[in-house]
C-alpha cells in the first residue's frame, strides 16, 4: 500500500529545459553561434553509449551544438587528454563532458586525471581539482549534474533542507561526495555512509532526507525509513534476472512484462515497499535521471554565458 507522494524528476527536469531556452536565444544573439558542448566517449561500455546518446539529443533538442569525439576501448590516457586540450582551445566549445567511465585498461587514475585536464571554466560536471575546491569553499559555479538536480528537485517540491538530518548512502566523487557538500551549504545536518558502515538501516533510519547513491537494486527496505521522510533514488541499475525483478516487485509487477519485452529493466536501490513509509519519493526511472540531463544543459548554458562576460 502506498502512501508516499512521488516527486515527478520529468517534470521538474522539463521546466529546468524550458527556462534554459530564452537564455540560448539571448546568447545566440549576443555571441552570433549556439552554445557548444563537447562530449568525449571513450571505449564500448554499453550503459554509455546510451547516456551519451540521451544527452546529444537533449542538447540538440534545445540548440546547444554537440561535438562528439570517440576514442577506442584501448585508446591511452595520452590520448583522451590529447582530445581534452583540443577542446579547450577550441572557441566554439563552452563545456566538455569525459563519460564516466573510462576504458579500465586505461588504469585506476585514469579518470582523475583527464578530468584535471579540462579547463576549470568548461568543466562542465565539476569534476577537476579546480572546481571540487570550489565547491568544498561554496563558491562553485559549476557543481556536479546529479546532486545538483536532486537539490532542484527539493526546492522545487518545497521539502525544506535547512535544519533536516540528510543521510546520504554512498560517498563517490560524482554523486555522495558533492552531494554531501551542497546538503552542507544549504544547512543540513549531514552524514555520509558507504560500504563499511555499520548498521545501517539504524543511521538511515534517522533521516529526513535520506538520499541512497549505491547501484545495488531493492537495498533500501522500509525499515531503513523514518515515517514520512523524503527518499531519494539515485541509483540505476540495468537488471536481467527475471527472479531478481520479480523478487523486489512482485509476480504481478508490470516490470516483468516490460523486461519480457525489452531483455531488461532498469531498478533503483530503493525497495518499492518503501512507498508505504516514506513521505515522498523519487520514482526510478523518471526521478533522478531526467534532472542529472537538465542540470547538464543547465551547466552548459551557465559555461556559455559566464565565457561571453
Ligand atoms: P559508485 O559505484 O562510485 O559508488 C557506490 C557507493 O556505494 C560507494 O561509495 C560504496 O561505498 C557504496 N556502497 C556500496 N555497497 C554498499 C552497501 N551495501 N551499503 C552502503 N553503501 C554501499 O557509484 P556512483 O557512481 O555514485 O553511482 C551510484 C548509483 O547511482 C549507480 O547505480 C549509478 O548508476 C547511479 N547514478 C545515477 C545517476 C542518475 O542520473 N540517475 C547519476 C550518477 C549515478
Amino acid at each position: 500500500m502506498s502512501s508516499a507522494k512521488t516527486l515527478d524528476g520529468k517534470g521538474a527536469g522539463e521546466a529546468i529545459r524550458e527556462l534554459l531556452r530564452p537564455r540560448i536565444a539571448a546568447f545566440r544573439v549576443a555571441s552570433g553561434r549556439s552554445p557548444g558542448l563537447g562530449i568525449l566517449l571513450a571505449g564500448n561500455d554499453g550503459g554509455s553509449q546510451i547516456y551519451v546518446r540521451n544527452k546529444v539529443h537533449a542538447c540538440e533538442e534545445l540548440g546547444i551544438v554537440v561535438d562528439l569525439r570517440r576514442l577506442s576501448e584501448d585508446s591511452t590516457v595520452e590520448q583522451v587528454t590529447s582530445v581534452v586540450n583540443s577542446l579547450n582551445r577550441d572557441e566554439s566549445i563552452d563545456a566538455i563532458l569525459v563519460q564516466s567511465p573510462l576504458p579500465a585498461g586505461m588504469g585506476a587514475e585514469a579518470e582523475k586525471e583527464v578530468f584535471n585536464v579540462i579547463d576549470p571554466g568548461k568543466d562542465v560536471d565539476g569534476f577537476c581539482a579546480v572546481n571540487v575546491g570550489r565547491l568544498a569553499q561554496n563558491r562553485s559555479t559549476l557543481a556536479p549534474a546529479t546532486p545538483s538536480g536532486i537539490i532542484e528537485l527539493l526546492d522545487r517540491s518545497k521539502i525544506q533542507i535547512q535544519g533536516a538530518h540528510a543521510v546520504i548512502i554512498g560517498r563517490s566523487d560524482i554523486v555522495g561526495k558533492p552531494m554531501a557538500m551542497l546538503m552542507l551549504h544549504r544547512h543540513a545536518t549531514v552524514t555520509i555512509c558507504h560500504s563499511r558502515t555499520q548498521d545501517l538501516a539504524m543511521v538511515t533510519s534517522r533521516a529526513d532526507i535520506l538520499i541512497s547513491a549505491v547501484g545495488h537494486p531493492g537495498l533500501v527496505i522500509p525499515k531503513f525509513v523514518k515515517p514520512g521522510s523524503t527518499v531519494i533514488d539515485v541509483g540505476t541499475t540495468r537488471v536481467t534476472d527475471r527472479r531478481q525483478v520479480s523478487a523486489i516487485f512482485g509476480e504481478e509487477s508490470p516490470r516483468l512484462e516490460v523486461l519480457d519485452r525489452r531483455g531488461a529493466v532498469v531498478v533503483g536501490d530503493v525497495h518499492p515497499g518503501v512507498a508505504s513509509v516514506a513521505g515522498a519519493v523519487t520514482p526510478v526511472p523518471g526521478g533522478v535521471g531526467p534532472l542529472t540531463i537538465a542540470m547538464l544543459l543547465s551547466n552548459t548554458v551557465k559555461a556559455a554565458e559566464t565565457r561571453l562576460t
